[in-house]
């Protein structure tokens, strides 16, 4: 994706003004109209946007502004550049609403600039056959408005492996490799590997590596093609195969994948643009049609998880210098306690009018008063199950008493990882650090797994752990009794759990704790499951020893 264009330099134009200004005037014309298509595309809520936007660049005041500017002998760029500017400086002194409209209006002039110098606007480029896109970083916005169609796979030069880019792509079926910092040099045009599995990225591919990769995605296609069926050990242990979800719409493609249900429904991507808390009937019809989507089956919803790479206005808007350790989940959701029974108010009404097996729960809980609030809300409000997530390792280390009374546990890997490594989650720099594999992190899941266990509660898992096939099994092996991930990875998790016994997971479980850093417990997994694959069978053995 190009980057910002540079500011226009401010010497004097060879043109008349008269000139100039045609250029200018024909230059907003035309960027008006491509916002404006793009928003009839899109349709929905960036319609409106997008419209707005139009708007901007057809604003009478400005385009005096920039008239005013050439008069002196500026360049139609630099008039342009300056007037947006002032425009923006003045909303930004507005602040509130105003002041957030600024970023549209910088984007508005980055269109018209570029339109003058009759270079690619910034932005996801659109251009006819599919393609890998590149960019520094992406705002969840324009992540959930890609063509599906087009963009075969995202590389991002920051954030980290879980942010909520990375979460929305994959939501939609979009394979995402963020924090590859030497991707910033790649040209238009360069060939790229994605590798989806291990998120690996291989710039200037050799011939070889090309056929390679083309011969695995073949491979790939006939695993893809595997039956579906329920998630299930090779003893015949019941691993339920849930998805996560960021939306309803999301919902058919999950099914189709073979989910047995939800694990993660995300509410809060359902309201990022919202201005104001959503009202009990606009959520209630979102709930609605989620659940419809799986009757009989259990779907898993987080209330808000509003903070750090989330915010929504309408809960916590106020600046935080650590917002991964601020006013987050279930505490920015205390703080506004109406918005929170709003929502499971909603919820319970959803669940009444369906036939699925609805369950909540809440994010960031790091104390057991927290959990117990929580549940006992949700009961009072008419919520049948209602457990926490584990993302915090001080909720891991006192499980026992959280799970004796949340109805569940849902352990959020990704935020578990952060916390436990002290490794911000959207930071490339220390992306390395942000390791489910790291021994500390199984430990904790460890612990929660053995609590479920003795107090018979279910402990699932939810982060994007659950979608590495092996770690899938060790998790298991820790105690978890369901999975829950991107639907793009059920195929591949479902094959692995089908390898092996819970005893041989329990062993994997034993191997990875042993390990001193990710990188071992990977590797010693990686070991014991060959032997066990490569092992003759039993009757395999007997007829070699017939024969010597
Ligand atoms: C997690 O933290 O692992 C999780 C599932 O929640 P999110 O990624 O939405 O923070
Ligand atoms: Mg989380």
């Amino acid at each position: 994706m190009p980057d910002p264009l540079p500011e226009p330099a401010d010497s004097p134009s060879t043109l008349s003004a008269e000139e100039e200004g045609a250029r200018a005037a024909a230059s907003l014309a035309a960027v008006a109209a491509d916002i404006r298509a793009r928003g009839e595309r899109a349709g929905g809520p960036a319609k409106d946007v997008l419209e707005a936007q139009a708007f901007m660049a057809e604003d009478p005041t400005l385009s005096e502004d920039v008239t005013g500017r050439l008069a002196t002998g500026k360049t139609a760029e630099r008039a342009v550049f300056e007037a947006f500017a002032g425009f923006r400086d003045m909303l930004i002194g507005m602040g509130g609403y105003m002041g957030e409209r600024a970023t549209d209006l910088d984007d508005v002039s980055q269109r018209v600039v570029a339109h003058l110098l009759g270079v690619p606007a910034p932005g996801v480029p659109s251009p006819d056959s599919p393609f890998v896109l590149v960019a520094r970083d992406l705002a969840p916005a324009d992540t959930a408005l890609l063509d599906l169609d087009k963009v075969l796979a995202l590389i991002t030069s920051e954030g980290g492996p879980t942010s909520h880019t990375a979460i929305l792509a994959r939501d939609k079926g979009i394979v995402a490799v963020v924090g590859v910092e030497p991707a910033v040099n790649l040209k238009d045009g360069d060939p790229v590997i994605v590798d989806a599995a291990t998120g690996t990225v291989t710039l200037s591919p050799s011939d070889e590596e090309l056929a390679a990769a083309n011969a695995a995605i073949e491979a790939r296609g006939s695993a893809i093609a595997a039956p579906t069926g329920p998630g299930a050990l090779a003893d015949g242990t019941m691993i339920p195969l849930l998805a996560n979800l960021g939306s309803a719409a999301a919902a058919a493609g999950a099914v189709e994948k073979g989910a047995e249900g939800v694990g993660l429904f995300r509410t809060e991507f359902l309201f990022l643009d919202a201005k104001s808390a959503p009202t009990v009937e606009e959520q209630k019809a979102h709930y609605v049609a989620v659940l419809q989507a799986f009757p009989g089956k259990k779907v898993v919803v987080r209330v808000l998880d509003a903070g750090a790479d989330k915010p929504l206005t309408f809960l916590n808007d106020a600046p935080e210098e650590n917002p991964a350790l601020g006013l987050r989940g279930l505490r920015a959701l205390r703080a506004h306690e109406q918005i929170l029974r709003d929502q499971l108010t909603a919820l319970a009404q959803a669940d009444a009018e369906t036939e699925s097996d609805l369950w909540v729960m809440a994010p960031m809980v790091s104390t057991v008063e927290e959990s117990r609030y929580f549940t006992n809300l949700a009961h009072e409000l008419g919520l049948k199950t209602a457990g926490v997530m584990v993302e915090v390792p001080s909720s891991a280390l006192l499980a026992d008493r959280i799970l004796a009374d949340a109805d569940f546990a849902s352990i959020g890997t990704n935020d578990l990882t952060q916390y436990t490594l002290a490794a911000d989650r959207l930071l490339g720099s220390v992306a390395p650090f942000q390791d489910p594999w790291h021994p500390s992190v199984l430990r904790l899941v460890g612990e929660v797994g053995a609590a479920g266990a003795a107090l018979g509660k279910p402990v699932g898992i939810c982060g994007e752990a659950a979608a590495d096939p092996q770690l899938a099994v060790v998790l298991v092996g820790l105690g978890a009794t369901t999975l829950s991930m991107s639907p793009a990875a059920l195929a591949d998790v479902r094959a692995e759990l089908l390898k092996f016994t819970l005893d041989q997971a329990r062993a994997f479980a034993t191997v990875a704790l042993a390990a001193s850093s990710a990188a071992e417990a990977r590797a010693a997994v990686h070991a014991a499951s060959d032997a066990i694959l490569t092992a003759p069978s039993p009757t395999e053995s007997e007829s070699n020893g017939a024969r010597s």
